[in-house]
């Protein structure tokens, strides 16, 4: 055999099986847990057929003329007296009941660890791979959609790992348990009774088959109602304002509808199955009944069947007939959780097995940072085919600002996601200090970068831990000292917890200004080298306004700044402005010059600083 064959196998198997695939990487390392719940779901469920068997047995022998024997009890064990044996058997019954006690919690215990240790395993890994992916990824993926994987998939991996595990146990053994009994104590007899289990097998497998596309359609259909949900209750100030309430009812009732039929269709197919089950389960109980009934009563075997049949044997085969149909009524949930653990794990392994930037770092240097000069040369750069930013050159020298301005889709935010390598560019190169940011590992790089943006966003914490936030070891003075520079503190000292005021959803709300503040005080805090800052003008009073622009020069004061051009004071100072249009450069120089020169700038400076009336279109979206 080649060296290369085992590989391959090794690979195929993990694109086909994701189930084995799921079992090796993360059942191994907790196969001792899975040995303990399988050993106890498989002695529990051969030990739950002792009672029944005893108890037939008791019959001939106990309450009637036989002799009692019973196997792997010697016989010097066994008394004379037929109230000592009717003792031993109630010993027997009881010890039964109390062994299968244990062994179903040791089945629980070992089955259930196993699956949540998994679960929580595979959810975390999941994630970790998820925030190391590309912003791509994030951009052609909703949250919702991740979030189903994150949840629903890695739940259904848990089901099938305790649920299906046991269905799938229990089926084995006690078929295989019963088979054993009934075959050991009348062959003949055994094949009348096992004769609904193909019946049942077929009539399941017929079951799975119709079932399954329905189910995946109901999925489906569900999947569609949850992002629709997620999205409106998302856009809810949308809605209202543009009074699409009625309309979006309409919607949802048309997509709700559409989930219910769906899943109207898998109930109609579901509740005919168990009352067919029962039927075919009642047609080997009552075939059962009827030949043993008659061998018993001419206490010769009937129609073409020979040998001998105790009224004791017959009330076993009548208990172990009813023991198995239910069992066997349980393999349409175990290849549903199959199925379904399946495909969650196809999605699962599939994001994780996404190629990420990251990994393709190994072994890049750290960048240096010793000036903080940030060139872009030659800059070409689409998120598809079409360029969106082409042949971008500009350097922005050491403590220098540099603004970027220009209509709404004009590339501005593309060229700063660009220089955090949230995208990687066409052609030409991004040096800083004269390092190509290609050759730098991206954790170095994005942490000598600061980064300020509009959606600044807020963690669930408190109000210090959100300013400390990607800051290992920063103390309360350092927090208190951002956040002064900030203009911050006098607010964070008037909240009900001060700095441990918790914010976020359930937290106390800031308002818009105050966001942008602790927004810049962690800037200030992180202290990086180089900043880009995406800060917009929201509503705020004129105080506010003269706040946060005192915190942004006290953030942008000695370090390299790549703004995008919102605030008219920040785009005034700086030392070089860009007007892109339409991705390519249109103007440049600073504030003034770009004034005399009468073009795109001078009139969006006046639309912005509201000398203009007259407002075209196309500036307009500027302002949205
Ligand atoms: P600006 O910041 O100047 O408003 P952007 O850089 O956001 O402009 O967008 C430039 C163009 O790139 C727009 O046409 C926009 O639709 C497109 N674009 C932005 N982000 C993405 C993305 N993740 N995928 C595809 N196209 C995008």
């Amino acid at each position: 055999m080649s060296e290369q064959e085992p590989d391959l196998n090794a690979e195929l198997d993990e694109i086909s099986y994701p189930i084995i695939r799921l079992l090796r990487e993360y059942g191994t390392p907790r196969k001792e847990l899975l040995a303990f719940g399988l050993f106890g779901g498989m002695f529990g469920f051969l030990i739950s057929l002792i009672p029944p068997t005893l108890f037939g047995t008791a019959i001939d022998t106990v309450f009637g003329s036989k002799a009692l024997s019973l196997p792997l009890i010697p016989g010097s064990l066994i008394p004379e007296a037929q109230i000592g044996q009717f003792h031993l058997i109630i010993g027997l019954i009881v010890a039964s009941y109390l062994a299968e006690g244990v062994l179903n919690w040791i089945r629980g215990y070992g089955l259930n660890a196993f699956a949540q240790n998994i679960q929580h395993d595979v959810r975390v890994d999941t994630y970790d791979a998820m925030q190391h992916l590309n912003m791509d990824f994030f951009h052609n993926n909703s949250s919702g959609e991740l979030m189903s994987v994150l949840n629903n998939d890695v739940n259904n991996l848990e089901e099938f790992l305790s649920g299906g595990a046991t269905v799938f146990v229990r089926i084995v053994f006690t078929m295989l348990g019963i088979s054993i009994i009934l075959f050991s104590i009348n062959w003949q007899m055994a094949l009348v009774s096992l004769i609904a289990a193909p019946m049942i097998a077929v009539f399941t497998y017929w079951f799975v088959r119709t079932v399954q596309p329905i189910y995946s359609d109901v999925r489906d259909s569900v999947g569609k109602l949850n992002s629709l949900l997620e999205n409106n209750l998302g856009g809810i100030k949308v809605i209202k304002a543009s009074t699409m309430e009625e309309f979006e009812r309409g919607e949802v009732d048309m997509v709700s509808k559409k989930y219910f039929n769906t899943n109207w269709r898998a109930i109609k197919t579901r509740i005919k199955f168990y009352p067919g089950m029962r039927i075919l389960a009642g047609t080997g109980f009552v075939l059962t009944f009827i030949v043993g009934g008659y061998w018993v009563i001419n206490d010769q075997a009937p129609f073409f069947f020979t040998g001998t049949l105790s009224i004791g044997e017959f009330v076993t085969f009548m208990l172990l007939t009813q023991e198995f149909i239910w069992p066997m009524s349980n393999f349409g949930d175990f290849v549903n959780m199959y199925q379904e653990a399946y495909a969650s794990a196809e999605r699962v392994f599939g994001l994780m097995d996404q190629s990420q930037q990251e990994e393709e770092d190994d072994g890049k240097s750290d960048l240096r940072i010793a000036k903080g000069v940030v060139e872009y040369d030659s800059v070409t750069f689409g998120y598809g085919e079409e360029p969106v930013v082409e042949d971008l050159n500009f350097t922005i020298g050491s403590e220098e600002t540099l603004a970027l301005a220009g209509p709404t889709g004009a590339g501005k935010s593309t060229v700063v996601k660009l220089l955090l390598r949230f995208y990687d560019i066409d052609k030409g190169r991004i040096r800083v200090d004269n390092q190509n940011i290609q050759d730098a590992n991206l954790k170095s790089l994005r942490t000598s970068i600061g980064y300020v943006s509009q959606d600044n966003v807020l963690f669930p914490e408190s109000v210090q831990e959100n300013i400390a936030y990607a800051v290992n070891g920063a103390t309360m003075g350092d927090v208190v000292k951002a956040a002064k520079k900030a203009q911050a503190h006098e607010f964070i000292q008037e909240l009900p917890e001060g700095y441990d005021s918790e914010v976020g959803e359930d937290g106390v709300k800031l308002s818009g200004g105050q966001r942008q503040r602790i927004g810049i005080a962690r800037a200030i805090l992180q202290d990086p080298e180089i900043l880009i800052l995406d800060e917009a003008t929201s509503d705020v009073d004129t105080e506010t306004e003269i706040k946060i622009q005192k915190g942004i020069e006290k953030l942008i004061h000695d370090r390299t700044v790549l703004a995008i051009a919102h605030r008219l004071s920040t785009i005034k100072d700086a030392d070089q402005i860009i007007v892109l249009d339409n991705g390519r450069i249109a103007e440049r120089g600073n504030h003034e010059e770009l004034l005399e020169e009468n073009g795109i700038y001078a009139k969006l400076w006046k639309v912005q600083a509201g000398e203009a009336e007259d407002v075209s279109d196309y500036f307009l979206e500027e302002r949205q």
